[in-house]
């Protein structure tokens, strides 16, 4: 999957695509993210990407020329066939396990990173495909959206991760949260681990952590269970 990202803060991305299962997916061919600057699409001697918002109100807004140019530009350089164009914003819709999977199924995710008080409309109008936000609050500009997005999704190509099993027992991956995990020593300042899990004996091992997920889940989401999981 190629990832497509328009920002006015490339350099934020570098680290990002340097470390870890990231790094290693790109290596592996799995997954790919290009950054474009689109101030280099101004056509201003200042390199202008902002101005006022037109019937007044605080702060400035991304004009849209430049992001247009970008991301025509991009898309001419794009032999990817199923292309999606998002843009991380507040007024989007939150970020779920199930926007995750969906977005799984494109070759090409366009992601457009907003500063300031955001864009032009007629950037959303053209462009977007869909907005998306990452929770209810404000951040400076849409790379860490764009981050959190590009992981979670990346999580879930083929490859990516050592074990794809691991993903099927992981929270929210069947509606429920991951029941509790316990590690070397078995006894820790008197703290012990459920005798459950000792002994091997794998039907009550599974038994243990469906009930345990289920609780979790019942206590701290109880949103997340569907009519199914209802005891
Ligand atoms: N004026 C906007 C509003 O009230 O909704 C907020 C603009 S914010 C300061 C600048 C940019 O950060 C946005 O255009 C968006 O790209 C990004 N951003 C901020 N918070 C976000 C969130 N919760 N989810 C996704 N993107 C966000």
């Amino acid at each position: 999957m190629l990832f497509d990202v328009l920002t006015l803060f490339p350099d934020l991305f570098e680290n990002f695509k340097s470390e870890s299962l990231i790094q290693k997916a790109i290596g592996n061919g799995i997954l790919d993210i290009r950054t474009t600057n689109f101030r280099d699409y101004t056509q201003d001697k200042h390199h202008t990407v902002d101005d006022y918002p037109f019937g007044g109100g605080s702060g400035m807004l991304l004009k849209p020329e430049p992001i247009f140019l970008a991301h025509e530009d991009l898309m001419r350089k794009t032999e990817e066939k199923r292309s999606h164009t998002i843009y991380m914003s507040p007024s989007g819709q939150t970020l779920n396990h199930k926007k995750v999977i969906e977005l799984t199924s494109y070759d090409h995710l366009v992601i457009l990173c907003g500063r300031y008080e955001g864009v032009d409309q007629r950037v959303i109008d053209e462009l977007v495909d869909e907005e998306i936000s990452i929770g209810d609050y404000v951040l400076f500009g849409g790379e860490l959206p764009a981050m959190v997005l590009i992981e979670a999704v990346s999580r879930h190509l083929k490859g990516v991760l050592g074990n794809d099993e691991s993903l099927l027992s992981e929270s929210f991956s069947n509606d429920l949260l991951e029941y509790p995990q316990y590690t070397k020593p078995r006894e820790y300042r008197g703290l012990n681990v459920p005798e459950v899990l000792f002994g091997g004996n794998h039907k009550a091992i599974a038994q243990w952590k469906e009930e345990q997920s289920l609780k979790r889940t019942e206590e701290r989401r109880p949103d997340l269970l569907s009519k199914t999981h209802k005891p």
